[in-house]
């Protein structure tokens, strides 16, 4: 028998090797397997398995298998091909990315030193311990009071050196030192389990009722669940797990942003206990594998997590749940495989033969056509939960502040300001918006107007006070200490302008020197720990504002929240991206959905700059329709997606001229052109330097009245990319091809 390995690499060249006797049973289509190639031994993955070859050359032997369990499930190992070719990425580098790094054969979970209580002893030998060793009185007191079993490292509480003071104990006989294997602790990403009793009201039922008629039918059946921010969407999903489970079948949640995880997670425990696995980017290679390896035994049976957590082994999956679809964040960009989870969430629902249900307050433009073409089937809760109310939006004209007083850059309006006094004098909780960390992202030199910029990125530097630093946003380069004069005309008047996160909390810290205030950001939740610990305490009410970026505006459910203020709801607006009002409409709904989400009233502050755009004020009308109806028109005019198929092509190179006349030889030398298809470019990207790297594209559009599944956009950028390494003698430069890419710039 022969296989056909893969690697992880670039080229989507496969090689064959023969599988040796003793393992025909053990390797199989999707096993990992030790092999010889050119001097060295790699891993790879068979992605074929034939009885003859018509190679005549050498053929090298497997070496041996990596895995002892099946890690993959057949339709997983599907899956990793569709999306290979979907993506146009080589089939080994998509399983390299999906499975954890450190499973394999000999991936075992690391000890742990316990020290086990082994003789109670009279008290008279007692006192004698006590004065004698006072340290091993201390611990062995401790495993006599409370648990007889301890972790040693634990002890370090009570004395400095546990491990001496154990070992001494061991030699009186009074206790036995054993080693356990260190489980990771895998349940510090939830929320204490929130029992809650529901009853569903009309409509929630009516949605479930549709949802177990589907999951009866055991096909894939698609959905598109609207439903207002508070209508109980969370407790819909976890009803729809429960029947899933109750089929024996399995079930995937799919979140946008990390600090979602720990609540629902904590709600999902509440009901499946430990059958709820957590998956995300925070996890480290030992809780990856851990966990990895406990979804393949079959003890968990949902699991919650960030987009990777599409790729679970779970096996016979029945409802595969993607919340808040149109994130963006649902779009790896950064790295190969450049994928969207919500449609690799479709396709795995298709070969899985699952329910999915993609859901929402504001649906993503391409769902709500889904839905309009009849793909999706359509669910709506066009109402709060119970006596919540939708909360009082009120738009702050800052333009008009800047009027009256003459002063540009006020950050907190007075409006605001009274809103926040109130409510903290209620004893209700606060949450401000600002999508930008830092303190100011711009510092300019009021003399020459020189901006002060990444050395390495064509990025201005932002200032973050707390750490005193300059900081690029994209590449981490770090200027240390305040700049007093202008790196160009040696002036001292550099100003700081703009608002960032750590600005708005030191304002809000002044203005209101008596309220707890605590800033949820990138700079402020360096692990998943520290994003659980905060939310907890806000939801703990142990603090009464919580000012944060994007990741406090979705999805998070605090009853005692009844006031939003969005710092500056402008952000984002003018970027030249056709999604962007898009981006700044669901942020702003988002937002606005967190406020008054129980019987309290709850309102929203907007501040704006630009109080006539029409997105803000939909946004301010919390006006869906009204706003997909334009902008549908809109992308309809521009031929965007809905209406198009996109994919864009990066090319990146050190050297701009290169690149330039490179991006002129691939332009000129495309072949395949059809009806429907559009080029723009090639031109320089929106960041046009990162990393010291220049970056230019060409993004093809393709009708989908002429295209209408994109294959013939797809067979293109084939016929032209696939081996582009070779074909355009690229050199140094990196080629990225990207497959509905969530932004343009
Ligand atoms: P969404 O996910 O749509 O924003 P949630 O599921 O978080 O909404 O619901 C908002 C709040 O209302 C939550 O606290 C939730 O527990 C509560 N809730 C929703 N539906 C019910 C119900 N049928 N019975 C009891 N509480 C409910
Ligand atoms: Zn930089």
């Amino acid at each position: 028998m022969f296989a056909e390995v893969a690697f992880p690499i670039r080229s989507f060249q496969t090689f064959t090797y023969s599988i040796p006797k003793e393992y025909l049973h053990s390797i199989n289509i999707g096993s990992r397997v030790i092999v010889p190639l050119r001097n060295k031994t790699i891993q790879g993955v068979v992605v074929d398995v034939n009885n003859s070859i018509s190679y005549s050359g050498n053929i090298k032997e497997i070496i041996e298998p990596v895995d002892n369990i099946l890690i993959f499930t057949p339709l997983l190992w599907k899956l990793i091909h569709w999306v290979g070719k979907y993506y146009m990425v080589p089939i080994g580098k998509v399983a390299n990315t999906v499975i954890p790094k450190s499973i394999s054969k000999n991936y075992r979970l690391p000890k742990q030193k316990f020290v086990l209580l082994k003789q109670k002893i009279d008290s008279e030998i007692l006192k004698d311990l006590k004065t004698r060793a006072p340290k091993q009185y201390a611990v062995y007191e401790i495993l006599c009071s409370q648990d007889s079993i301890k972790d040693i490292a634990s002890l370090k509480d009570i004395v400095k050196n546990p491990m001496q003071v154990c070992l001494a104990l061991q030699k009186r006989g009074l206790i036995d030192i054993i080693e356990k294997d260190k489980i990771p602790d895998v349940n510090k990403f939830s929320f204490e389990p929130i029992h809650k009793k529901v009853i569903f009201n009309i409509d929630q039922q009516k949605v479930i009722d549709q949802i177990i008629l589907s999951l009866n039918r055991y096909c894939y059946e698609p959905f598109l669940l609207h439903g207002v921010t508070g209508s109980g969407k969370t407790e819909i999903y976890i009803e729809s797990v429960k029947i899933c489970l109750e089929q024996n079948r399995t079930a995937i949640v799919l979140l946008p942003e990390i600090a979602l995880t720990p609540q629902i997670a904590g709600r999902f425990r509440a009901v499946f206990g430990d059958a709820v696995a957590v998956w995300h980017s925070k996890l480290t290679q030992q809780q990856r594998s851990w966990t990895w390896t406990k979804i393949c035994s079959g003890e968990y049976k949902i699991v919650i997590g960030a987009r990777s957590a599409v790729f679970s082994p779970l096996k016979n999956i029945g409802l595969i749940i993607v919340d808040e679809e149109q994130e963006s964040s649902f779009y790896q960009d950064a790295k190969d495989p450049r994928y969207h989870a919500r449609d690799v969430a479709v396709m795995r629902g298709t070969l899985e033969k699952s329910v999915v249900i993609v859901a929402s307050a504001t649906p993503s433009l391409e769902s709500y056509y889904n839905y309009q073409q009849k793909k999706f089937q359509y669910l709506y809760l066009p109402k709060r939960f119970g006596n919540a109310k939708y909360p009082t939006v009120h738009i702050v004209n800052m333009l008009s502040i800047v009027e009256e007083t003459g002063k540009y850059g006020q950050v907190v309006s007075g409006l605001l300001q009274d809103k926040i006094e109130e409510r903290i004098n209620n004893n209700e909780q606060i949450i401000l918006l600002q999508n930008r960390r830092g303190f100011s992202p711009i510092i300019k030199c009021n003399e020459c107007g020189e901006v002060l910029m990444c050395n390495q990125c064509k990025i201005a530097l932002t200032y973050h006070k707390n750490e005193d630093k300059l900081i690029c946003h994209f590449c981490s380069y770090v200027f240390s200490g305040t700049l007093i004069r202008c790196i160009k005309c040696k002036n001292n008047k550099l100003k700081y302008f703009g608002t960032g996160t750590q600005k708005v909390e030191s304002l809000i810290k002044q203005t209101f020197p008596s309220a707890r205030v605590k800033r949820l950001d990138m700079d402020t939740s360096k692990s998943s720990n520290d994003i659980t610990t905060l939310l907890k305490s806000f939801s703990n009410h142990e603090f009464d504002i919580l000012i944060g970026t994007q990741m406090v505006a979705k999805g998070l459910d605090f009853p005692n929240a009844t006031l939003v203020g969005i710092i500056n709801a402008d952000l984002g607006l003018h970027l030249p991206d056709f999604r962007a009002s898009e981006k700044v409409f669901q942020l702003l709904y988002q937002a606005s959905g967190r406020s008054g989400r129980s019987q309290k009233p709850g309102e929203v502050v907007i501040q704006t700059y630009s109080p006539d755009n029409i997105v803000i004020n939909n946004a301010k009308k919390l006006n869906i329709s009204k706003f997909y109806h334009t902008t549908l028109n809109e992308r309809e005019e521009l031929n965007y997606p809905p209406y198009s198929w996109l994919a864009k092509i990066e090319v990146i190179g050190s050297n701009r001229i290169d690149l330039i006349s490179l991006m002129d030889r691939i332009a000129f030398n495309i072949i395949g052109k059809f009806e429907g298809l559009e080029v723009l470019g090639p031109s320089p990207c929106f960041l046009e330097k990162l990393k010291n790297k220049f970056r230019y594209q060409i993004v093809f559009k393709s009708k989908k009245i002429l295209d209408p599944n994109g294959a013939k956009l797809h067979f293109f950028i084939k016929e032209n990319f696939y081996n582009a390494k070779k074909k355009f003698n690229l050199k140094q430069n990196k080629l990225n091809i990207y497959f509905d890419p969530m932004s343009l710039i």
